[in-house]
Formats: C-alpha cells, structure tokens, sequence
C-alpha cells in the first residue's frame, strides 16, 4: 500500500511537471493556458510558484504521453488524471480519457509540497460542465483534509499569527501575489474540522474572508462555529457585493488591501449582530433569534473564561443583561449532554 501511494505521488509530480510544460512551452498552451492565466493578472513568478499548468483539448494526450515514459495505467487511474471505459464495441478493449482535457490546472501541494491532487478549471462558458473539476477521493488526495495554499502559506501564518481563509484558488494566488502570503483555500468542499486543525498547528487565529454573495455569507457563517470548537479566535471579513478575495487584490495596491481587511474584519458577535441591523434591527423575534444564534456560537468554545468574556461582549452590543445571556447558555449546555 506504501509502494502504491509512493507510485500516484510520483505520477501526479510528473503530471504537474507536464502539465506546466505545455503551458510554458507548447503554441496551444500558451495561445489557450498562458494568457489566460495574464489576462487574470498573474505574473510569470506567480504561474510559475503556483506550478499551474495546462492540459491540451484532445482526448488522451497526456495519458498517452505519461505511458510512453513508464507510467502505469493503474496508477494514472488511481489518481483520477486518466479515466479508463470500456470500448462499447468492443469489451476486451479499454478506452482512457484525459480528466482534466482543455482545463487550466491548480496543483494542489500538501504541507510538505507534494503535489495531492488538482483543480481543474474550464474556459469555455458551457453552463453544462463544471466550472471547477477536481481530483477524486483517492489514497493520496481526502478533499476534507486538504487546504489549497498551505505549502505557500505555512511560515507566513506562523509568522503573521493569522490565517486569511478564502473559498477558491485564484483568491489564494492573486492575495499572494499582492504579498498577503498568510492565505489558504478550502477549495472544492465546506470548510472542515480537519482542515480547521491543520491551520490550528500553525495560529490560533483565523480571518474568514467571504464572496460578496449569498453562497460566500453561507459558507462563513458554518465556518465559525467550526472554528470556535477549536478554542480558535475568528473573524469574518466580508467583500462589497460581486466582489472576492481576487477581484479585490487585483484591483488594489498592497496597502489598501490590507486597510479594507483591518477595516472590515469584525469578530463573530459583531459580524452576526451586522447581519441583523441589515436585516430588522427593531423586529423582537428577529433580535432574540439573533442573541440565540450568538449564544449558540459562544456555547462552542471550550473555554469558559472565553465563554464569559464573549458573554459580555454580546450583552453590550446587543443589549440584553448579562444574567438572561448565562441562563441561555445555560439551557444549550444541557441540551448538550
Ligand atoms: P473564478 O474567479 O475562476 O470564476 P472563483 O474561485 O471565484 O472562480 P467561485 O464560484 O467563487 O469561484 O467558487 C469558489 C470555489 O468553489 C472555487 O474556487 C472552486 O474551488 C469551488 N467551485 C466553484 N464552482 C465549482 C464547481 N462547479 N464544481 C466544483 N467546485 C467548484
Ligand atoms: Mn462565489
Ligand atoms: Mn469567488
Ligand atoms: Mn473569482
């Protein structure tokens, strides 16, 4: 099982080594892949850090390839680069496909810099395809306990004592690139309780940074109880509407970028209080749902102290006295066990 999983590693570093071939090298890669990834406003140093690549819009040109140079079959499959059918004309015969055919590719490194998996983007505006095609589950890639970003990203967090998380590839790369390097993705799936601790070794901090979008105010809003489970600091930073993490630090210099996430990162009591005053700050059962709601997020954090400091908070800010806030607390604590 070792030599199995040393074997899909060893085909996904040759995969992302010809995948970034093609996009450096090859007319098709650079007229299609390249300048796709500039008109998106990265520089050669980012395309090439972020080890992106390209994959040719024919059916098997890589998997053809990577069996020429001695890669097995069994192991091209196993890792999802190549998908194996049946010939329906003929049974005995096999028929492979390249998974990732005409997308635009994002390596996905472990912590150590593996390469796990990839992120596969389309280019064509066909609404009946995926926007997005990643690897499969496999031996070497668990979707729950990855974190897009992290291999880039690990010292920056240590050193900073903060962790940005964003929802896709292109916010991890275009923040880094704009020197916020503290940033990871939980591209492909909500946000984990294993992909939470991974981040949990390096900071006790994290900063949710969100789309302006429904999707993007739904995702952040179950990552935090996640976060604070974990006995984890969070904040939660939203983006103007139609804006993300991306579009924010391609159009903005270094300094502003880091100004609007001062400026707008609140933590988890104002962030869910800020929903409210949008929605019906003077509606009695909107403002007791939205004190519940604090109060089963402060339930989550493991330390009591905490508990209480944030008890507090809440109370001032949504002006309810401290001890009907305790009894609520109270109540969901039961429930519990
Ligand atoms: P882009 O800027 O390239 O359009 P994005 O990162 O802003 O992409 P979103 O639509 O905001 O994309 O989605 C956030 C993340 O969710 C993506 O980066 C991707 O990891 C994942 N995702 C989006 N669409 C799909 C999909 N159809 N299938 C699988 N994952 C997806
Ligand atoms: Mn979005
Ligand atoms: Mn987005
Ligand atoms: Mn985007």
């Amino acid at each position: 099982k070792l030599n199995e999983r040393e074997s899909m590693y060893l085909v996904s570093e040759y995969a992302k080594d010809y995948f970034s071939e093609i996009l450096w090298e090859r007319e098709q890669g650079k007229a299609i892949g390249l300048s796709y990834f500039k008109e998106r406003g990265f520089t050669d140093d980012t395309i090439r850090k972020f080890d992106l690549g390209y994959c040719l819009d024919l059916w098997d040109s890589f998997t053809k390839t990577a069996l020429d140079k001695g890669y097995q079959l069994e192991f091209l499959e196993k890792t999802g680069l190549t998908i194996v059918k049946e010939d329906p004309g003929n049974p005995t015969k096999k028929r492979t496909f390249d998974r990732f055919k005409g997308r635009v590719l994002f390596p996905i490194h472990s912590m150590s810099g593996r390469i796990l998996g990839f992120g596969g983007r389309i280019l064509t505006s066909d609404k009946r395809a995926a926007k997005y095609l990643n690897s499969p589950e496999s031996d070497i890639y668990h979707k729950s306990k990855v974190l897009y970003g992290i291999y880039h990203a690990k010292q920056a967090i240590a050193k900073e004592d903060n962790c940005y998380l964003v929802e896709g590839y292109t916010d991890v790369i275009q923040m880094h690139q704009r020197g916020v390097h503290n940033v990871v993705a939980s591209s492909g799936t909500a946000l984990t309780s294993d992909q939470i601790r991974l981040i949990n070794r390096l900071t006790k901090n994290i900063t949710v940074l969100f789309d302006g979008d429904a999707a993007g105010l739904r995702a952040s809003l179950k990552g935090i109880d996640l976060i604070l489970e974990q006995g984890m600091n969070v904040k939660v930073c939203s983006f103007p509407a139609g804006e993300d993490p991306d579009s924010f630090s391609k159009n903005n210099e270094y300094k502003e970028v880091i100004a609007y996430l001062n400026e707008h990162s609140k933590d988890f009591i104002q962030f869910k209080a800020s929903l409210l005053i949008d929605e019906a700050a003077n509606d009695p059962i909107k403002r007791a749902d939205t004190v519940r709601d604090i109060v089963n997020s402060i339930a989550k954090i493991p330390d009591r102290i905490q508990r209480e400091i944030y008890i507090q908070e809440c109370s001032q800010i949504m002006n309810i006295s401290e001890s009907v806030l305790f009894n609520t607390l109270a109540q969901i604590g039961k429930k519990d066990s």
